[in-house]
């Protein structure tokens, strides 16, 4: 879709003559930047905006974030989607529903943006912080599918499973990986694929997004034995377990194209508020053996923002179709 975005300190080869193993390649990883590269979404999503917006008399992609709570990092995320969807003309609504809200209640929400025609998109925003008992399967499960943006509920969860890719919505961040393993140029097919972990939201989407972009994948867990064996398999490595800095450089297959899905707080007293995020990868050492890494941060997060922002112009469109 787009031309590579690499750092510029990038694709730097060396021979290590100094210890006389000429052949045997040192390198430093080329960094996939998901700034760079989300910035180049959401450009190209604005453009079909402003397109829409002039062929079909004013009319804008509508997206509902809907909340339930008050959570400090829902709130962060939330804004985060808000300026984007602003930034690309999304008409973008934050409804918040008290934590004292019901399930009852937040259904009746749900179905009451379900049915509004300016909306194309809802999403829920988890984890639902309610002094009531919701079930969030439920939940997930009462957004149209039409307008399932996150692409949670099981209507795509299964599409995706079975390969219909351009019929349902696929989860942002797995979206937002496969978008920076294109930026590599590394051709998927064909290639042994490794996902460690099997969540709604990343693992088991990922697992099937490379299955049918027709990578041989193997999905690990915690119960999968020899983890490091696995992974030294893997041409093309997602790693999405929130175990900070696990995957260590030694066990990666020299040149693998590895994608950081990992957010991990771990303290750090020389950074103010005596913390920094690392991702589930030791960036340090698998810089070292990779041929393609993303960064933590500044690689999957940014991206996953921007297939949300995808996925709702997307569903504007097939609403226009639909008419
Ligand atoms: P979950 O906790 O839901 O799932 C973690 C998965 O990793 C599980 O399948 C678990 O296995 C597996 N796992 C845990 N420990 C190990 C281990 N030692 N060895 C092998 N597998 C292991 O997390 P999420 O999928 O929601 O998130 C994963 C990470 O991605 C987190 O750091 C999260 O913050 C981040 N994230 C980032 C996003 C972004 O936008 N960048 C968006 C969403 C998540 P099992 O099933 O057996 O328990």
């Amino acid at each position: 879709m787009f031309g590579p975005v690499m750092s510029s300190s990038v694709a730097l080869s060396l021979r290590c003559a100094a210890s006389g193993c000429q052949g045997i390649r040192r390198s430093i990883a080329t960094v996939i930047s998901g700034n760079k590269t989300s910035k180049l979404v959401r450009n190209r999503l604005k453009e079909e905006v402003d397109k829409m917006t002039s062929q079909f008399s004013g009319f804008r992609p509508g997206l509902v974030v809907l909340q339930v709570g008050d959570r400090d990092d829902s709130n962060l995320y939330i804004s985060s989607k808000l300026r984007a969807a602003a930034e690309i003309g999304i008409d973008a609504k934050h409804v918040r529903l008290p934590n004292t809200a019901t399930e009852d209640e937040v259904l009746r929400s749900i179905m009451s943006i379900n049915e509004n025609p300016s909306v194309h998109g809802l999403i829920v925003q988890l984890p639902l912080d309610s002094v009531n008992h919701i079930d969030s399967e439920l939940i997930t499960n009462s957004v149209s599918p039409e307008k399932d943006v996150d692409g949670l509920s099981c209507i795509n969860a299964g599409k995706l499973s079975r390969g219909d890719l351009s019929n349902c919505f696929i989860p942002c961040t797995p979206n937002g990986c496969m978008e920076l393993i294109r930026q590599t140029g590394v051709s998927v097919a064909g290639k042994h694929a490794v996902v460690i972990g099997r969540s709604k939201i990343v693992g088991a989407p990922m697992h099937d997004l490379l299955l049918w972009n027709h990578a041989t994948v193997t999905t690990c867990h915690s119960k999968t034995p020899d983890l490091p064996g696995q992974v030294g398999r893997a041409d093309i490595l997602v790693v999405g377990a929130g175990r900070a800095e696990m995957v260590r450089g030694d066990w990666l297959k020299d040149g693998a194209v590895v994608i950081d899905c990992g957010i991990n707080h771990v303290p750090d007293e020389t950074k103010a508020g005596g913390k920094r995020v690392v991702g589930d990868v030791h960036y340090a050492s698998a810089n070292q053996r990779a041929g393609f890494i993303t960064p933590v941060p500044g690689g999957v997060g940014p991206m996953t923002v921007a297939m949300l922002m995808e996925n709702t112009v997307q569903s504007a469109q097939r609403f226009l179709l639909r008419r």
